[in-house]
């Protein structure tokens, strides 16, 4: 009989009616950043722990696995590399202006970027494996399925089957990106090729109007590529302020990306020289490369998850509480998989909070307000809190709208025709200030420090009185003294541009 722990209004109860012999207390499926951080910190709190994931190609996009999961394999940290070199090339232009003589030709070599980057990833995924085994957690290298509440069977690449049994069983098998349902898709790439491309593409069209495809729009443009970003929407970036939106698109197309709005592809065709995208307007454009963006899946098809009853939604995502615990009380799952927040550090997060309910006796919910994240193009943009639009659907009084345009100081010598653009979004009558966001140079590293303010609470006022650093594009934020706006913060139907 297996031992049942329910949480209940914040109190972990156990029905064990007879103590039960299991080979692990817990079996994560999954080692991606979840998965990793909930079987370190369950291990820490003594918990036998077992975890299971395939072991990856660094270049092949065949098999999605690898101890480090999307994150360091094929997102967050392959990118962010990507952007660093594509950055590069604008740093040196703006160079020459602050009196460096670049007097030979500049070129740049995708192969050795390439090649470091995937250095690098082997290196952390290494480390990733090392932290698992420092914390005592036993790594099998395989598929992992479901075959009972409290038992899993893993396939290790040779066709054996492994089989044990666990007190609690932790689903973190992310996501990976889906392709739309395109004539000739499968002439196109994802992320997951993009970040691995044998040749940097001349030409490149991008589908979606995503993080990712932001992203990829301004690593290829950024490293010389020719570039078609097309998107469903008026803007990009869906979700986001819609003012900050618009900034994204102005510096997309300063830097020279051919923006497609209310486009998408009806066909895919191969040529003798590049694959040619059909868009909806009839327009015929032909790239090296065409990249999907258009969002990613749950991973639950291949988990045996129906037959043991654990219930999806409709996205296909597993079903949790609060707590991250599915409708079988013996089973959990965290991050991607779950499509609440997929980001990186909200897994981290909701590992974390996994571990100290179950292993920690301390039951614990994570808390999704005032989440700080950003999207890496160049320059970035990075958001804390609510947006504009957010702010007035909330809010019942008045919304202050504080807004700073500027011309950061480096162009000034440089010669760049960029603005950074802040925002700060406050209740009037409470003085609280709901949102921030930034689009410009080092935003996410200023923003980071902005979500601490907000997680306080902060108030406009204290925003005023803090000392800015001087001279940097940080201070702004506490400089903006004249409203720019006041809106009334109700009836205003969601903008969904
Ligand atoms: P997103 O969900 O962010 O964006 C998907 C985009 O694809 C939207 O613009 C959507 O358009 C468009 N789209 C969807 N289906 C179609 C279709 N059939 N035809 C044309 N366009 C379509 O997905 P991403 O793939 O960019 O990223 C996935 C997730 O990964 C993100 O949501 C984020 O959580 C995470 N991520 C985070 C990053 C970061 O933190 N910097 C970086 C990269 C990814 P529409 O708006 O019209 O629906």
């Amino acid at each position: 009989m297996s031992r049942k722990m329910l949480v209940d209004n914040g109190e972990v109860s156990q029905t064990n009616e007879e103590e039960a012999q299991y080979d692990f207390d817990l079996f994560v499926i999954g080692a991606g950043s979840g998965g990793v951080r909930a079987s370190r910190f369950s291990a820490n709190y003594g918990a036998k722990v077992g975890i299971c994931e395939l072991p990856f190609h660094p270049i092949s996009s065949e098999v999605i696995g690898g101890v480090g999961g999307t994150c360091v394999i094929r997102g967050c940290v392959p990118k962010k590399i990507l952007v660093y070199g594509a950055s590069l090339g604008g740093e040196i232009e703006d160079a020459r202006e602050y009196g460096w003589e670049l007097n030979e030709k500049v070129d740049f070599n995708w192969k050795k970027l390439l090649h470091k980057k995937t250095a690098e990833i082997l290196r952390l995924n290494g480390i990733y494996k090392r932290l698992l085994s420092n914390a005592g957690v036993k790594l099998f290298e395989g598929e992992g399925k479901l075959v009972g509440p409290n038992e899993v069977e893993v396939t290790q690449l040779d066709g054996t089957k492994l089989s044990y049994s666990a007190k609690h069983i932790l689903i973190a098998t992310g996501s990976r990106a889906h392709r739309p349902a395109i004539p000739g898709q499968e002439f196109g790439i994802t992320s997951d090729e993009a970040l691995s491309l044998e040749e940097l593409p001349k030409r490149a069209v991008v589908l979606g109007g995503g993080y990712i495809a932001v992203e990829f729009a301004t690593i290829w443009r950024g490293m010389g590529a020719s570039v078609d970003l097309l998107f469903r929407k008026e803007l990009p970036l869906r979700g986001f302020d819609d003012e900050m939106r618009a900034v994204v698109a102005r510096n997309l197309e300063g830097r020279g990306v051919n923006l497609h709005p209310r486009t998408t592809i009806t066909e895919v065709i191969k040529t003798e020289n590049g694959v040619k995208v059909i868009t909806d307007h009839g327009e015929e454009l032909l790239a090296d490369v065409v990249l999907f963006a258009t969002g990613r899946s749950p991973n639950t098809k291949r988990l045996n998850l129906e037959a043991v009853g654990v219930e999806l939604d409709q996205t296909g995502a597993v079903k949790v509480d609060e707590y991250s615990q599915t409708n079988i009380p013996s089973i959990w799952a965290v991050g991607d998989v779950t499509n609440r927040m997929n980001l990186t550090p909200v897994a981290l997060m909701e590992g974390t909070f996994f571990a100290k309910t179950v292993f920690g006796g301390q039951p614990s919910k994570p808390d999704y307000k005032d989440i700080p994240y950003a999207v890496f193009s160049i320059p970035p943009l990075s958001v804390v809190g609510l947006s504009e639009e957010q702010a007035i659907e909330q809010a019942n009084g008045d919304i202050s709208v504080f807004t700073s345009s500027f011309n950061p100081m480096k162009n000034t010598i440089s010669g760049r025709q960029e603005k950074t653009v802040m925002k700060l979004v406050v209740d009037a009558e409470t003085n609280k200030v709901l949102g921030a966001s930034m689009c410009g140079p080092d935003a996410p590293e200023i923003m980071q420090g902005i979500a601490v303010a907000l997680k306080c609470g902060a108030t406009k006022e204290q925003f005023d009185s803090t000392v800015g650093i001087h001279p940097s594009a940080a201070e702004e934020f506490v400089t903006m003294r004249t409203e720019s706006r006041r809106v009334s913060g109700s009836g205003k139907p969601k903008t969904n541009l």
